[in-house]
């Protein structure tokens, strides 16, 4: 760290946002063992130090997150009002992190490296100039060379039309039962036996034990519900599993954006937006975890390069594209999700299913996973957005 002559504190990276993006990247760097050199700051108005969520997210390979991951799957289930799918994820597993698990175990290693520093305290002002960015908080002042941003402004995406925006909503109860409900070798990925009332609605639950579960009501939709709409429905669902007593232990809640708005077009020469602020989140199932990882890895990568550039950071592929296809019909029939997720689940093969969530798969394997889903909708869909 240096400073200059008004003592405004330089470092040579600010990170603003301090979550799973963030984390990821500089832990990241740290391993690589090529920025011993940088002086690194990391700001956050909250102290990372409550499980505020959990993470979960398929894999196929061994990953540095192992020793925290808390519980995998082997299969999953989908299910409608008509038919149940019980399907065998090989060779991918289903993988919890919790929240805190994993800040506590960034946060360890990071406190062992002298050129990093992690402070408490919110960001109100971020301003580009020529030479460095610079950041005010409610309490100081800094400057660096590079800034990664990680808050995530809502009015961004929301204030336009171009592309619809919708939210993966939802509140999740950690709940224990006194007689045994759950199945804890499979997890439910979407029922959509829950009353749609014109949206698309699902009960996604993450069992630990016979009588142990995650409960999450979740919407794809515009606008989020009352607290109680989504408490009732957690409570009617688990009466209908058969659990007469339970204790809720945890609660969580969510909003996470689902858009194509491209995001990265606010990168600059010295500033890049990284996590969900930097459209990391898949735009059409709302899992960032993964994306994070990956780009995180490929942003290291990247910072080591000669004169980069950070504006041309992000590469945009044809799986923005099928996204946006599919937030298109959403948004404009937002009641049809269940009938194409049914389409997908009922007879897709998970395995390919998550190769193509991951970008991974090839052109025929795109039109394989494509092709599953009610067609002509997809097409008349199609037309309208290139003729709009
Ligand atoms: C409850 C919940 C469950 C989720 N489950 C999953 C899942 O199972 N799988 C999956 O892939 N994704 C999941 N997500 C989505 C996504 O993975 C997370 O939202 C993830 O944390 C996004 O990472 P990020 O770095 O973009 O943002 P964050 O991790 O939210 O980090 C942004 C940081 O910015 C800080 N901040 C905000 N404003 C300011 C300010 N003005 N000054 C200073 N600091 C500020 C916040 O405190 C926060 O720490 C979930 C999200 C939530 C909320």
């Amino acid at each position: 760290m240096r400073m200059n002559s008004s003592q405004i504190k330089h470092f040579d990276y600010i990170f603003t946002g301090t979550g799973l993006s963030a984390l990821m990247t500089v832990y990241k760097m740290v391993l690589s063992g090529k920025f011993n050199d940088k002086s690194i700051l990391l700001l956050d108005e909250n102290q990372k130090k409550t499980n505020d969520r959990t993470w979960c997210f398929w894999i196929k390979e061994e990953t540095i997150w192992n020793s925290i991951i808390s519980k995998k799957w082997d299969s999953a289930l989908f299910a409608n009002e008509n038919f149940k799918r019980n399907m065998a994820l090989i060779p991918y597993q289903y993988c919890q992190i919790k929240g805190l698990d994993f800040y506590n175990f960034v946060f360890d290693i990071l406190s062992k490296n002298s050129n990093i520093t992690f402070s408490i305290e919110r960001v109100t002002d971020i301003n580009e100039l020529e030479s460095h960015v610079f950041v005010g908080t409610e309490a100081n002042r800094f400057t660096c060379d590079y800034l990664f941003n990680s808050i995530y402004t809502k009015a961004l995406a929301q204030n336009q039309t171009q592309y619809p925006v919708l939210q993966q909503h939802f509140i999740g109860w950690f709940v224990k039962t006194e007689t045994e409900i759950f199945n804890p070798e499979e997890a439910i990925f979407m029922d959509f036996s829950v009353e749609q009332k014109g949206n698309t609605r699902f009960m996604y639950i993450l069992p630990v034990s016979k009588t142990e579960a995650l409960i999450e009501y979740t919407l794809f939709s515009e606008n989020l519900l009352q607290t109680e709409e989504y408490e009732n429905a957690i409570q009617n669902y688990l009466h209908q599993l058969g659990a007469k007593q339970f204790e809720i232990v945890e609660k969580e809640r969510g909003s996470i954006p689902m858009t194509c708005y491209p995001f990265w077009k606010k990168n600059t020469k010295r500033v890049l937006n990284i996590g969900t602020a930097g459209g990391w989140t898949k735009a059409s199932t709302g899992y960032t975890f993964r994306n994070s990882d990956k780009k995180s890895s490929q942003l290291v990568d990247f910072l080591q390069k000669e004169n980069f550039k950070m504006s041309s950071f992000h590469k945009k592929n044809r799986f923005w594209f099928y996204d946006l296809l599919l937030l298109d019909i959403l948004h404009r029939n937002n009641e049809l999700g269940s009938s194409i997720f049914s389409s997908l689940f009922k007879k897709g093969d998970p395995a390919l299913i998550f190769k193509f969530l991951d970008e991974e798969t090839n052109i025929m394997e795109d039109l394989r996973v494509i092709l599953k889903c009610p067609k002509t909708l997809f097409i008349k869909t199609l037309l309208q957005i290139i003729f709009r």
